[in-house]
C-alpha cells in the first residue's frame, strides 16, 4: 500500500534491521526498543489492523504467532519468557496503521501494561 511505512520497509524501500523473512512475513528491529530485544513480525500483506483480519487471514495469523514463537526460541529467551503485543486502533495504543505484533524480552515484565 503506498505510503504505508511497514509496507515500505516490507519491500525494502526504506532499510531495517531485519532480523528473518519468508513468503508471507518480515521481522525487524523495532527503530525504538522498548526492551533489550523488541522486534516486529509484520505480514507482507497490508492489513490495517488486527480488526481488518478475516477468516480468510487465518493461516496467516497462526503463521505470525508461530513465527513469534521460533524467534523467541532462537533469541533463547523462551525459559525466561517474553511478551507478544498487538496493539489495536486508537485505544490500543497503535500508531503504524500495517498489522504487526511486538516480541519484547530481556526484562521483566509488568501487568497492567501501561
Ligand atoms: P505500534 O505503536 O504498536 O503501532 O508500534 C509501532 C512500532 O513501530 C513502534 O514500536 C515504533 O518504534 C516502531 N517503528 C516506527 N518506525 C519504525 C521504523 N522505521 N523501523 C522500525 N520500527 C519502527
Ligand atoms: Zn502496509
Amino acid at each position: 500500500m503506498t505510503g504505508c511505512l511497514f509496507c515500505r520497509i516490507v519491500s525494502k524501500e526504506i532499510s531495517s534491521q531485519i532480523v528473518y523473512e519468508d513468503d508471507r512475513c518480515v521481522a525487524f528491529e523495532d527503530l525504538n526498543p522498548q526492551a533489550p530485544i523488541h522486534i516486529l513480525v509484520v505480514p507482507r500483506k497490508h492489513l490495517d489492523s488486527l480488526t481488518h483480519a478475516t477468516t480468510a487471514d487465518r493461516n496467516l495469523l497462526a503463521h505470525l504467532l508461530l513465527t513469534v514463537n521460533q524467534l523467541a526460541k532462537e533469541k533463547g529467551v523462551v525459559d525466561m519468557g517474553y511478551r507478544t503485543v498487538i496493539n489495536t486502533g486508537l485505544m490500543g495504543g497503535q500508531t503504524v496503521y500495517h498489522l504487526h505484533l511486538h516480541l519484547l524480552a530481556g526484562r521483566p515484565m509488568r501487568w497492567p501494561p501501561g
